[in-house]
């Protein structure tokens, strides 16, 4: 795809269509100087170098990287007109889009009806989740793995419930006997599983949680914003297949949070949140005087606790399923090859003199620290976070990112090594750019040649 003639297609379709409503003069006050805008845009693109190659194979770090050229073309062509998605009166036709490319996502996890929308991330996603979990459930807290996101507690705290963090097991996944434990007491109303958490890649056995949930009672919200696309890897053929129960069972949950704007190639300000039962549409209050007048219809801020949304970002997100939809075929062969990325890295680090693994990689997050004497957690940390900071800074650098393993989590995984301290950073690399397939085994000689 041509990024340049298609952004000329763009704006070209839009002022056609500008066009028909009849010729107008820019106000005066909102001209601006040719000779000033070009001084303005080269400070501009200047300090944009000011960040790091997220876009480039050399860059194995955090949750980062560019759209996809049909969601740039997508998100500005819309942007243009800029619709406000949160009523039909705002922009119909990304009104119409939203709900189609929902409803694709709610098919993708086999939901068979839904309620859901899209969201500006997947804090807010879950933020709905979790205001509808307290309306059903009124003075019952919920239950999350101590590895979920951060903003769950935080989100608990906001809609004055209580949050119960529940201990992970050596794979980084939600404790069942230690959730079980927490159900008996029938404090909890909803349980948050993880099908992906943000720092390991866990993905928590949504298969034997919800049952468990179901005879306590309790409902069951999927938290899969990073991690749900993988479903459609759920069961395929090949190494880049996943065990299909925890994604099967999915469909049976209450609610599920995705974010497009991580593996779903779109820019930042797309999240989704999806309810299987299209009646806690009765939990949004909504008397709006100024809105809402066009249509009988169920407008998308009805159902939402965000007024004002980017119609862009469903336009970006519809057009992109288009051409990538959330299918095996489509976006399946994305996320695959990040998976194969990650599985080839997992290999060359087992048989690395160099490098040890933290943890085998169940998605495209790979954990791994360098090998050290004295093998200790100080100077794990110390290691880890040198070659970092080293590795941006050589000639032919790499990007990577570090995360805080604490004590008890590194002791379960790796005995050997002395816990002289309550943490170490370790490294990790986000393989979610599917060209890190090709480029791995020299990223790996790289971060090889680092650890010194
Ligand atoms: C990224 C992430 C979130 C938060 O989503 P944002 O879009 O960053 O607000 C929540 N849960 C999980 C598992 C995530 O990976």
């Amino acid at each position: 795809m041509d990024l340049q003639h298609w952004l000329g297609r763009a704006t070209q379709a839009i002022q056609d269509w500008a066009d028909t409503y009849g010729p107008y003069d820019t106000h005066p006050s909102l001209l601006v100087d040719e000779n000033h805008f070009t001084a303005a845009f080269g400070e501009f693109t200047g300090r944009l170098k000011d960040n790091y190659p997220f876009f480039h194979p050399r860059y194995a770090g955090q949750m980062l990287k560019p759209p996809h050229p049909a969601a740039v073309v997508g998100y500005l062509t819309a942007m243009l007109i800029n619709p406000n998605n949160h009523a039909l009166d705002g922009g119909p036709a990304t009104a119409a889009m939203e709900r189609e490319a929902v409803a694709q996502l709610a098919a993708m996890f086999g939901y068979d009806t839904h309620l859901g929308h899209l969201t500006t991330s997947g804090t807010i996603a879950n933020l709905e989740a979790l205001f509808v979990a307290r309306e059903l459930h009124p003075g019952r807290g919920v239950a999350y793995s101590a590895d979920a996101h951060y903003t769950h507690g935080r989100m608990c705290h906001v809609l004055g419930m209580k949050g119960h963090p529940v201990p992970t097991d050596s794979q980084g996944r939600i404790h069942l006997d230690a959730l079980e434990e927490l159900l008996r007491t029938g404090e909890v109303g909803t349980v948050v599983l993880t099908a992906g958490t943000t720092g390991l890649g866990a993905i928590d056995p949504v298969h034997l949680a919800l049952p468990l949930a179901r005879r306590h009672g309790v409902r069951v919200h999927v938290d899969a914003a990073y991690g749900g696309f993988f479903t459609l890897l759920a069961g395929v053929d090949g190494p880049e297949g996943l065990p299909p129960e925890p994604w099967q069972s999915i469909a049976q949950a209450d609610s599920i949070v995705i974010d497009p704007h991580k593996h779903g190639l779109q820019p930042y300000g797309c999240g989704a949140v999806l309810f299987r039962d299209p009646d806690v549409g009765r939990f949004y209050l909504h008397d709006s005087p100024y809105t809402y007048f066009t249509s009988s219809e169920l407008h998308l801020g009805e159902i939402s606790l965000e007024c004002s949304r980017a119609g862009a970002s469903a336009a970006a997100l519809w057009l992109t399923f288009q051409l990538l939809p959330p299918t095996r075929e489509g976006l399946g062969q994305v996320l695959a090859a990040g998976r194969r990325a990650a599985l080839r890295w997992a290999d060359l680090i087992t048989s690395s003199s160099r490098l040890e693994l933290y943890q085998q990689p169940e998605l495209d997050v790979v954990t791994y620290f360098p090998i050290v004497a004295p093998a200790t957690l100080t100077a794990v940390d110390t290691a880890s976070a040198r070659i970092l900071a080293d590795g941006m800074t050589t000639p032919d650098p790499v990007f990577l990112s570090t995360l805080k393993a604490d004590r008890e989590a590194f002791s379960a995984r790796h005995p050997k090594i002395t816990a002289d301290a309550d943490s170490a950073r370790i490294l990790r690399s986000v393989l979610m750019k599917p060209e890190s397939e090709h480029h791995i085994d020299h990223i790996h000689a790289r971060v090889e040649h680092l650890t010194g």
